[in-house]
């Protein structure tokens, strides 16, 4: 059995120069074109922290992190995590604050006092976990790397306002999620709360109400008076019931970092959410590139903890560096392999800063990717100076569909290209269509980062054309 030194240097995700290094010290003369044996290969791994079974090599990170499905018999039922979105505006804060002090009115043992960017209160003595990021950072909080954290999504809507381009981009981007939209309907106590014509425009974004033969939950709410505040938590508790949401609490924890800081007296300050398994003080954690041991764990009561279980938010100290708000983290056995993960995410940022990009969808790389099978839908963002045209574009746009590829246009709206647009995009590998408008300086830079591909076009028939080129592969090239 052989294997070539370039192949072993990418499965064991590790460069070919240090493959070609370590081989030479081990008096092995080989280059990166070359074929070795399997007793060679395996030694090699062996000496990069990889290990070899039964003929295949795990890399350190299969090795450190355990991905193993759970037991039936070994889940639990776990609290349900809930995201606030709407316009700015429209009471989001106010409801967050309102749901936190009624809390504490509640006789919980000692109020929540910390802003650690997520809480957890209880309802009839049942526990949610609320994300505490109004704005578009709760866009980003309700998934970490594209996957979902957020098992509710409730989204306020003021009464005596309507749905507004917020509304719909937070419609947009649980829709996109898959997870269940409760509309509260806020600011029930101003005379000139008008619900009917809400629940009215909700039916525009196929968002129902019950009473009206749909599915979609609305509460009509005052997050200042407190009015109806009890019934939405209710109806929480209820969409969350019916997705039987179950965790294993006897395995290593494993979730999702929220958000994450650093504190002068007490360095790296991270506020993770437990999404499975259980986490420990004392544990070694790897997020991103981030590691470290857990020192300490505070809730948002400024309670210390000493373990933390599914669905459980606390904020810990003792990271080596500050993760990113979003990273996955892993509670891991052995430090030092995590310290060499560490390093090799580190190197593998840095070849992928370098290198050219891949993985994001491209108009360029469309056709190969439809080729390859590693596109069925095609999703875009629509973005148009007035509302006449955004509607135009979508539905020409979705007529290019055919057998191979769907094409989905998962957001459409009027107004410049915005940062929520592109974060949009990142997380559900969409490319975005501005037809009239531009990217504001925001989105500018989020795209560069998040390499998501933006086309601008001033008639309708470039974009058109342009889209069905490359799904056809035959994009002319860009000069
Ligand atoms: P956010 O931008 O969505 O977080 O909105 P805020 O929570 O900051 O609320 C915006 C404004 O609306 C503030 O002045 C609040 O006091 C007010 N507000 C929020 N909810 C209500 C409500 O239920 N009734 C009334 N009358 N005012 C509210």
């Amino acid at each position: 059995d052989e294997i070539g030194v370039g192949e072993l240097a990418s499965r064991m995700k590790k460069t070919g120069a240090e493959v070609v290094k370590c081989l030479i010290k081990n008096g092995v003369m080989a280059s990166l074109s070359d074929v070795i044996d399997f007793d060679t290969a395996a030694i090699i791994a062996e000496e990069l922290g990889c290990k070899v079974e039964k003929e295949i090599i795990v890399t350190i990170e299969e090795r450190l992190i355990d991905v193993s499905e759970d037991k039936e018999e070994d889940l639990r039922p776990r609290a349900p995590v809930v995201v606030v979105m709407g316009h700015v505006d429209h009471g989001k804060t106010s409801l967050l604050d309102y749901i936190r002090s009624s809390d504490v009115a509640s006789g919980e043992a000692g109020g929540i006092t910390q802003h650690i960017g997520a809480y957890q209160v209880s309802v009839k003595g049942q526990p949610i976990t609320f994300l505490d990021t109004p704005g578009h950072e709760a866009f980003t909080a309700m998934r970490a790397r594209g996957a979902m954290i957020t098992d509710v999504a409730i989204l306020v809507v003021a009464a005596d306002d309507g749905i507004m381009p917020q509304t719909v981009e937070s419609i947009n981007h649980a829709k996109a999620a898959g997870i269940p939209i409760i509309v509260a309907i806020n600011k029930m106590d101003k005379p000139e709360a008008n619900p009917e014509r809400i629940k009215q425009q909700l039916t525009e974004y196929e968002l129902v109400p019950e009473e009206w033969g749909g599915e979609t939950i609305i509460c009509p709410i005052s997050a200042k008076t407190g009015m109806g505040v009890d019934s939405l938590l209710e109806m929480v508790l209820l969409t969350a019931e019916m997705q039987e949401l179950r965790a294993n609490p006897d395995r290593s924890a494993h979730g999702a970092v929220i958000e994450a800081r650093l504190d002068k007296g007490r360095g790296p300050v991270a506020t993770l959410l437990v999404q499975n398994g259980t986490l420990h003080q004392g544990d070694v954690i790897i997020a991103g590139t981030a590691v470290g041991r857990v020192r300490a764990m505070t809730n948002a009561r400024g309670q210390k903890l000493t373990e933390a279980g599914p669905s459980v938010p606390v904020e810990i100290i003792g990271m080596g560096e500050v993760p990113g708000a979003g990273d996955d983290f892993h509670a891991v056995a052995d430090e030092r392999m995590a310290r060499e993960l560490v390093e090799q995410r580190k190197q593998e940022n840095k070849d992928r800063l370098n290198g050219p990009v891949g993985q994001k969808v491209t108009l360029e790389d469309l056709f190969s990717q439809i080729q390859q099978g590693e596109i069925k839908d095609l999703n875009i963002i629509v973005k148009a100076d007035v509302q006449g045209s955004a509607e135009a574009v979508k539905s020409s746009l979705e007529k290019l569909s055919n057998e191979e590829v769907r094409v989905r246009v998962i957001h459409c709206a009027v107004g410049a290209i915005n940062e929520s647009d592109v974060m949009l995009a990142g997380t559900s590998g969409a490319i975005i269509v501005g037809f009239n408008v531009r990217p504001d300086n925001n989105a500018r830079d989020s795209a560069a980062r998040m390499n998501v591909d933006m086309r601008m076009y001033r008639v309708i028939y470039d974009c058109i054309e342009e889209i069905e080129s490359a799904m056809k592969g035959m994009l002319a090239p860009k000069y």
